[in-house]
């Protein structure tokens, strides 16, 4: 059985397209129905009706997939994770960076991967999922065991025909995807705009290169692949104006009045300068900014 921990769009998504009768979602300790059932809206013709059971803990379990919102997710395994065998791999499709270390620091004897997927997913409404975006997946481990059991782990996840990669430098995978979203995510959300509007508002022809700026020198401290901020604004750019009409999760989680991932994007920088000694001003004013909005 593979077992999901995160009802939520994306694990819905996961749930939905690995085969049935071989997934199932983790329940909360107070979980007391059998199944969750909802809509699921593929890329492409009708809607499908899709049942998965809450995990029986008797069946043995192949795989973790673990879809909780990354300031959620640490709080979420721990009272789980005990009822897994110690060799059960774990595998977190949190955005941002921070989340996943703390996982792996926590229970470091564990087979801890990371995903980062381009894979979308949102439910307008309740027993609605909507398969938003066709996308790719890569999978790499986090921990010494974790490696064991890479290729396994995106052989189980494959099984859903999503497009799934293993990938040897998963942190640096994490990393690229971190640039993009500190710089569009916070912009979105405090300017309340699609992700193409931002490139010609004020605020964010003020901020985007002093941000790069900090960006491009964390990423050396943290012996990352070196970028000029230039090139690191040009990669910002390239997705804004590729995804223009696109609303970002982060502006979607403060328009449905949800707490964001600000604390392990533009935050989790914040948090690395003052590891490293390197002033963070202008990731400190984005992260400030978008709690204010919550
Ligand atoms: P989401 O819809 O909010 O789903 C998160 C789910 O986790 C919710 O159903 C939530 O339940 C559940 N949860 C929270 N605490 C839990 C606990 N202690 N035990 C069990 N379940 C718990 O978020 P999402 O959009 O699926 O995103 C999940 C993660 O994937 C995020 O880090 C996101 O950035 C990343 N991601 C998402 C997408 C996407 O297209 N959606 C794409 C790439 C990456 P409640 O609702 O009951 O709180």
């Amino acid at each position: 059985m593979i077992a999901i921990l995160g009802a939520g769009s994306l694990g819905r998504l996961w749930a939905a397209k690995l085969p049935a009768g071989q997934v199932a979602f983790v329940p909360r300790p107070e979980q007391s129905a059998k199944q969750l059932a909802y809509k699921l809206r593929p890329l492409q013709g009708p809607d499908e009706q899709v049942i998965v059971p809450w995990l029986d803990y008797s069946q043995p379990t192949s795989l973790l997939i673990v879809t909780t919102k990354a300031g959620d997710t640490v709080n979420a395994l721990a009272p789980i994770l005990a009822r897994f065998p110690s060799d059960t791999p774990i595998v977190l499709f949190q955005n941002g960076l921070g989340s996943q270390q703390r996982v792996a620091e926590t229970w470091p004897d564990r087979p801890v991967l990371a995903a980062t997927t381009t894979e979308g997913a949102n439910r307008p409404e309740a027993g609605l999922t909507i398969h938003a975006g066709q996308g790719e997946t890569w999978v790499g481990a986090l921990t010494t065991t974790g490696k064991i059991h890479l290729t396994n782990s995106v052989s189980l996840l494959a099984l859903s025909s999503l497009t799934v990669h293993a990938e040897q430098d998963i942190l640096s995978k994490l990393w690229q995807k971190l640039i993009i979203n500190a710089g569009i995510n916070a912009f979105t959300a405090i300017l309340n705009c699609p992700n193409g509007e931002i490139l010609a508002h004020p605020f964010y022809l003020q901020w985007i290169s002093p941000l790069c700026d900090e960006i491009s020198k964390l990423m050396s401290a943290s012996r990352q692949k070196e970028q000029s901020a230039k090139a690191i604004q040009n990669a910002i750019e390239t997705v804004a104006r590729r995804t223009a009409r696109n609303t970002s999760s982060m502006r979607a989680d403060i328009l449905a009045g949800r707490n964001t991932e600000i604390d392990f994007i533009n935050g989790y920088l914040v948090r690395l300068g003052q590891d490293y000694g390197i002033d963070t001003p202008v990731n400190q004013m984005l992260t400030e900014q978008v709690k204010q909005l919550n």
